[in-house]
């Protein structure tokens, strides 16, 4: 029932306790590969400048700060969240 993770000083140990977590975390926040021209959402243009500041990226700015929204909504609401991850 405890939530965890420990922010402080044991991110390796995070790592090793969830990779499936981690590592579907990690392609949300960091994504590879290319960037997309236009957007996955809505197929706006993403802007060039925007591709090369975030390589990888997939989503136009409006779908991208909506996605973040989601998540934050997401943590703040941890049980959705949590009981995906303790599903897997
Ligand atoms: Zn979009």
């Amino acid at each position: 029932m405890a939530v965890g993770w420990a922010r402080d000083g044991s991110v390796q140990d995070q790592i090793d306790a969830s990779v499936g977590d981690a590592v579907k975390l990690a392609r949300q926040r960091l994504p590879e590969g290319e960037s997309l021209t236009h957007c996955e959402e809505c197929e706006e243009a993403i802007p060039e400048a925007r591709q090369k500041a975030l390589p990888g990226v997939r989503l136009c700015v409006s779908c991208q700060s909506e996605l973040e929204k989601n998540q934050e909504t997401t943590s703040a609401f941890n049980r959705r969240g949590s009981k995906d991850s303790q599903l897997k």
